[in-house]
C-alpha cells in the first residue's frame, strides 16, 4: 500500500464515506438504465452484491456513532491512517463505476471478476469502517485498555454477570449464551493459523488472539457439575470465574483446557504499533481492583499497566490467579466449531 497522503484538507470520514456511497448509487444508477432483457444470471448478481454493500456500509455507519460518542464524532474524523485507508477504498469504488460505464457503453454479458471485486469491497469497507471508529474509541482511553471490538463483547458479559444474581429461566439463558457468541462472530473471524492453531482476527483492530494446538474452537465453557445449559461465566455454587474450555489438541487428539474464546476476545488489546499480536487484560483483576480494600492490604495483585503478551501467558495467570482446585477440571466433553 502506498503512504502517500491522497486526501484533501477538507476531507473527512464522512465526506470519503459519502463519495464512496456516491460511487456505489451511481454503479447502481447505471445498471438500472441499461436493458434488463439482455441481462444473465451475472448481472442479477452483480446488482444484487452492489445494494448488499451500500446497506451495509449504511448500517456500519449508523452503528459506528454511538459507538464513539456520537455521529459528529465519527462523521468529522480526520484521523490520518482512517482517511488514507478510506481514500483508497473510494478510488477502488470509483474506478468499479467507471468499468460499469464503459460497460453500459460497448453492450455485452458483464465481467462475473467484478461480482468478486464488489464481495472483497464490502469487506474491506466494512473493516475500515470498524477500524476508523476503534482509533477514535482508543484515543479516548488510558493506555493499556480494550479494543472497540473487545469492548462490544465485554459489554455483552457485564449486563449478563451483572443480572446473574438475579437467577435466570433457562431460555433467557440460552438467548444470553448465544448472543456472547454472536457479538464474537460479528467483531472478527476465526480462522485456522499454520497447521494446527487457531486464530481469531478481529475487524476493529486487525489483531490476531491465537490459540496454540487446537483441533476445533470449543463452543461452551468447560461445565463443574452437570448441567443441562451452558455454564455461566461465574460459577453459582463458589463464585469462581469459569474461564475454561474443554478442545482437543490437533496434534494428539487429547483432550486439554484452554481459555474459552470470549473470555480472551472480550478481554484483548490493540497490537503494540508494527506487531499483530493482540495483547490482554484480567477483567477478574480489574473487577477486584474496583472493590475498596483495606489499607493495609499488602498483596497487592493488581497491576492496572498489566496486559499480557498471548493468549499462554493469560492462561497461565488464570490458572495461578482465579481457579480453585474444584474448578479446573470436569469436563462435558462438549466440543464443536463456533
Ligand atoms: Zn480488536
Ligand atoms: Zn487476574
Amino acid at each position: 500500500m502506498s503512504s502517500d497522503v491522497r486526501y484533501g484538507v477538507a476531507d473527512s470520514v464522512g465526506s470519503l464515506l459519502a463519495a464512496i456511497a456516491h460511487s456505489i448509487s451511481e454503479a447502481l444508477r447505471i445498471m438500472s438504465f441499461s436493458d434488463k432483457q439482455l441481462w444473465g444470471m451475472d448481472e442479477h448478481e452483480h446488482q444484487r452484491a452492489l445494494e448488499e454493500v451500500l446497506d451495509e456500509a449504511r448500517k456500519d455507519f449508523q452503528e459506528m456513532g454511538p459507538l464513539v460518542n456520537g455521529d459528529i464524532y465519527y462523521e468529522n474524523d480526520r484521523t490520518h491512517d482512517s482517511l488514507q485507508e478510506l481514500c483508497l477504498l473510494r478510488d477502488r469504488f470509483q474506478a468499479h463505476a467507471l468499468s460499469l460505464r464503459e460497460w453500459s457503453r460497448s453492450g455485452g454479458p458483464i465481467d462475473p471478476v467484478w461480482t468478486r471485486d464488489t464481495h472483497r469491497l464490502q469487506r474491506d469497507l466494512h473493516r475500515a469502517q470498524c477500524r476508523a471508529a476503534s482509533r477514535i474509541f482508543t484515543s479516548g482511553q488510558e493506555g493499556s485498555a480494550r479494543c472497540l471490538g473487545a469492548f462490544l463483547v465485554y459489554r455483552k458479559q457485564r449486563v449478563w454477570s451483572n443480572r446473574q444474581a438475579a437467577g435466570v429461566e433457562e431460555g433467557e439463558y440460552q438467548k444470553r449464551y448465544l448472543e456472547e457468541l454472536r457479538t464474537c462472530n460479528r467483531i472478527g473471524t476465526f480462522q485456522r493459523f499454520g497447521e494446527a492453531d487457531i486464530a481469531f482476527v478481529c475487524d476493529y483492530c486487525d489483531g490476531h488472539l491465537l490459540w496454540d494446538d487446537l483441533d476445533k474452537m470449543p463452543s461452551v465453557r468447560t461445565a463443574q457439575e452437570t448441567v443441562l445449559w451452558p455454564t455461566t461465566p461465574i460459577s453459582p455454587s463458589t463464585g469462581d470465574p469459569q474461564w475454561q474450555a474443554t478442545g482437543f489438541s490437533h496434534s494428539k487428539h487429547e483432550e486439554k483446557q484452554v481459555v474459552f474464546a470470549p473470555v480472551a476476545i472480550a478481554n484483548h488489546t490493540s497490537p503494540h504499533p508494527g506487531d499483530w499480536r493482540a495483547r490482554l487484560l484480567c477483567p477478574f483483576c480489574e473487577d477486584e481492583a474496583a472493590v475498596p480494600r483495606d489499607k493495609d492490604d499488602e498483596e497487592d495483585r493488581w497491576r492496572p499497566e498489566a496486559t499480557f503478551d498471548d493468549i499462554a501467558a493469560f492462561e497461565e495467570h488464570l490458572l495461578w490467579q482465579h481457579t480453585t482446585q474444584k474448578s479446573s477440571i470436569a469436563s462435558t466433553g462438549n466440543c464443536a466449531v463456533m
